[in-house]
């Protein structure tokens, strides 16, 4: 199929200004949408439309096309420069135009498209809320409660969220919410639709306004609220208060709280899911010859048996000690990480002992005799 010259897909003269081009654009990207025009072929007219108005609306390729015609796009003449310009299909390339917009123009208030153009006085849930909380690294593996405080939207009490007393219908737009004005355009007149402002769309407004919300049904009201925070939360993690965010209007449900947990770090437990870290201490003689030590929890404390021979980064597992996840009860395990301190000051007899031990054959060892082999060879 021979391709349709851009201008004449349009509708618009070659000496056309860019608005021009784009209201054709908006005008005929209403009428073959997909989503609006059921028609076999308004897929292909769509895509057209959209084609034409990708090169039109862009001076430099406007330019290009003016000069070469279609050959200069052509992705199998292996056009100059324009690579990645062949796949019109797919994506929508606009750069100032939102489709979304494009559509929620299209749109009577009945259909509930859009927000400014939804019914002003059908109930609606409230506004969700995002709470950060700082919690200890305590606080997050045994659970405890808090306490929040927000300043949220609440239905105003004196006119029961109504925004006002003595309810009349609305004189600007007789009740309707709406007003129409018509609007004449080179592509012709048609109606348009716009919230009507007085009553700001419901249609309704009354004797009195209410002085304590002024009129919006709703108030700014600081409330603390006491959580629970759940065992075993981690960084990051989010837990839902339902019903608990901002009110409702009309009559819908109220938001919900999201609290996210901002873990502090902790300075001797670190922590991967539902396992504790933590490292320890313990000098050369105490590796050496193994030792017990009394190690402190986060919830009291363990006598460790640290066998003798003991390295340096040597893991010991206590089954049991770690903390749970919020999605799981299951109990990790503490993990004991040996850090063999070398002593950097000596004193007389330390030194005395060191030097008598150096004369023992302590280098009867694998790792000596690998290291002295490896040198060998
Ligand atoms: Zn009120
Ligand atoms: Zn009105």
């Amino acid at each position: 199929m021979a391709k349709r010259d851009y201008y004449e897909i349009l509708g618009v003269s070659k000496t056309a200004t860019d608005a021009e081009i784009k209201s054709a654009f908006r005008k005929l990207a209403k009428k073959y949408h997909p989503d609006l025009n059921k028609d076999k072929d308004a897929p292909e007219k769509f895509k057209e439309v959209q084609e034409a108005y990708e090169v039109l609306s862009d001076a430099n390729k406007r330019k290009t096309y003016d000069q070469f015609g279609h050959a200069a796009f052509d992705q199998n003449a292996g056009a100059n420069g324009y690579g990645n310009f062949g796949g019109f299909s797919s994506s929508f390339g606009f750069d100032d135009i939102d489709l979304g917009d494009i559509l929620s123009g299209m749109f009577s208030d009945s259909f509930g498209f859009g927000g400014s153009r939804r019914n002003k006085n059908a109930p609606r849930k409230g506004e969700d809320v995002l709470y950060r909380m700082r919690i200890s690294f305590k606080d997050a593996v045994f659970g405890c409660k808090k306490d929040l405080t927000l300043d949220l939207n609440e239905t105003c009490d004196e006119c029961h969220g109504i925004g006002g007393f003595n309810e009349k219908k609305c004189s600007e737009c007789n009740g309707t919410g709406k007003v129409t004005r018509q609007q004449n355009t080179m592509f012709g007149s048609f109606m348009s639709q716009s919230p009507c402002s007085k009553c700001n769309g419901s249609g309704k407004t009354f004797e009195t306004i209410c002085s304590k919300c002024k009129g919006k049904g709703q108030n700014k009201i600081r409330r603390t609220i006491t959580i629970d925070v759940p065992k075993g939360v981690d960084n990051n993690d989010q837990i839902r208060i339902k019903g608990k965010g901002e009110a409702g209007i009309n009559g819908g449900a109220n938001g919900d709280i999201y609290v996210q947990f901002i873990v502090e770090k902790d300075n001797a437990f670190t922590r991967d899911k539902n396992d504790l870290y933590l490292e320890v201490p313990i000098n050369v003689s105490q590796a050496a010859l193994g030792c017990e030590k009394e190690i402190p929890l986060l919830d009291g404390s363990i006598i460790l048996t640290i066998p003798a021979g003991s390295q340096n980064g040597d893991k010991l597992r206590i089954r049991g000690k770690g903390t749970t996840t919020l999605n799981s009860s299951r109990v990790g395990d503490l993990y004991i990480i040996l850090k063999v301190v070398i002593p950097t000051k000596l004193d007389k007899k330390q030194r005395k002992l060191f030097e008598e031990l150096n004369e023992t054959d302590l280098d009867n060892n694998d790792i000596f005799k690998k290291f002295r082999n490896f040198f060998k060879k």
